[in-house]
């Protein structure tokens, strides 16, 4: 009887504590929202005058970071800045990911595919916004944290797939918006394949430990494709399995 009351007792102080945290996380996933917007407002040249979509910053004040990184504290997820993930990846600045979400231009009925799951916060954030999300991760024990994250927080439009994403996900596929989270020199043409007549392609493109340009392929006809580069940016390497 006393464990049972010891047991409820903590099971209370603890469901307090991550009240208490989430209280502060509301405040701080507001602030950078406002940061997110404030930035694009101040420089157009990246997204023009209309900036970011409310439906894009408002799935970026409901999807909760500190959730997807291993700290899980307010302060360090709702900075603007890029955060360690382990097994030597990162999890991009909000910003940035806010921007990809953005130039995806995905809407409700649209099935996207990413490709770079790392924490599971990007997919989250499309999650938001699209009918179906499939994403892939080479790294196993990423793959895995992802999914159970997403699992555990009812992101059940979301399908995690372990393995090489340069060939995509055919089955899961057409897709109405590919986002690739990690830099490769050219976009594998089997991301292009699958994508739909309208669709685009959203990608760091560039050497790997070095600048790359944030590039927005656009499938024009089934057999064109436009391509404009929108930033410089900085990720992690697209690595490609050995078999
Ligand atoms: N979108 C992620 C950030 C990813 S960092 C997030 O929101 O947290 C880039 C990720 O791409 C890393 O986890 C890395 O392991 C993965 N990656 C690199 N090459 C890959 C490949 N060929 N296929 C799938 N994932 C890959």
């Amino acid at each position: 009887m006393k464990m049972l009351l010891l047991l409820v007792l903590s099971m209370v102080a603890v469901a307090r504590e991550a009240t208490a945290q989430d209280a502060q996380c509301v405040r701080e996933r507001a602030a950078m929202v406002e940061t997110i917007r404030a930035y694009a407002r101040s420089d157009t040249s990246v997204l023009g005058q209309q900036g970011f979509s409310d439906r894009v910053l408002e799935a970026m004040g409901q999807t909760k970071r500190h959730l997807f990184i291993p700290e899980r504290s307010c302060s360090i997820a709702y900075a603007d800045r890029p955060n360690p993930i382990g097994h030597g990846q990162t999890i991009s600045q909000p910003f940035i990911v806010a921007l990809m979400t953005q130039l995806a231009e995905v809407a409700p009925d649209h099935v996207v595919l990413e490709v770079g799951t790392g924490s599971g916060y990007q997919a989250a954030i499309l999650a938001h916004l699209a009918r179906k999300v499939c994403t892939i991760e080479i790294v196993p024990p990423l793959a895995e944290a992802a999914a159970k994250a997403l699992r555990d927080h009812a992101y059940d439009n979301v399908s995690v797939r372990l393995g090489d994403g340069f060939g995509g996900w055919p089955e899961c596929g057409p897709f109405d918006a590919v986002v690739v989270t990690a830099a490769l020199g050219q976009p594998p043409p089997p991301l292009i394949e699958q994508l739909k007549v309208g669709g685009r392609l959203v990608m760091p493109v560039g050497p790997a430990y070095s600048t790359q340009h944030l590039t927005v392929v656009e499938k024009i006809a089934s057999d064109r494709t436009t391509t404009r580069a929108v930033a410089l940016v900085r990720f992690v390497p697209f690595t490609r399995s050995q078999n």
